[in-house]
């Protein structure tokens, strides 16, 4: 399935200078969302791309209640749904000593962690050979209130999604191995035809 991350996306167009990348830099600096109409849009021209035909794995969207109504609005249309919510459960103190290690690659996007999943070569991608890059909103005051944000706009859809029977709590705490297997199992319950 295709892999669409809302924040990729974002990059994407910023790395290329367009209007959508310049807009979205000033929010994504400040550790803010982008506004729902821009974002909604973005995300839902890609998923009309063929690769997203069989189905899409989302990541970093939907993050607020709008976003959710629209996106199952989007799909309901064309008979469609959403079937799977993971929701990796972590505290702030992990995720702040998560994000303060990340390194991505700039080519294909692979991400590493200085401490729990080292490159081989410090700054060169193991995959494809790439620069190794921090993210310029991984600063630890942007980090700090991307957290505040998610717990005021993006929580609230634990319960919305709860109350449609369809998400699934990972323990995110677990090492990167035992996260892995606990997403597959879910998927797999998913595939054989129930969530829970
Ligand atoms: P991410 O790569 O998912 O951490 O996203 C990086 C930044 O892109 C966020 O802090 C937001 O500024 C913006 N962004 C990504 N996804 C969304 C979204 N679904 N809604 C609004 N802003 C987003």
């Amino acid at each position: 399935m295709a892999h669409v991350a809302s924040g990729d996306l974002f990059r994407e167009a910023l790395a290329k200078q367009t209007e959508l990348g310049q807009l979205a830099k000033s929010f994504m600096d400040r550790g803010e969302l982008v506004p729902d109409d821009v974002t909604i849009a973005m995300v839902m021209e890609r998923l009309s791309k063929l690769d997203c035909a069989g189905g899409a794995i989302l990541d970093g969207f939907p993050r607020t209640i709008e976003q959710a109504v629209a996106l199952e609005k989007a799909l309901g249309e064309k008979g469609l749904g959403i079937t799977l919510v993971p929701y990796i459960k972590v505290s702030e103190e992990t995720l702040l000593v998560r994000l303060a290690g990340r390194w991505t690659c700039r080519n294909c996007g692979a991400i590493y962690h200085q401490l729990f999943d080292p490159p081989n070569e410090p700054g060169v991608c193991d995959e494809c050979g790439g620069e190794l890059f921090q993210r310029a909103d991984d600063t630890p005051e942007t980090q700090r209130h991307r957290i505040e944000v998610y717990f005021e706009q993006t929580s609230p859809l634990i319960d919305f999604f709860k109350q449609r029977g369809i998400l699934v709590e990972i323990d995110g705490e677990q090492s990167v191995e035992d996260v892995r297997s606990a997403l597959l199992a879910a998927v797999a319950r998913v595939r054989s035809g129930g969530v829970s």
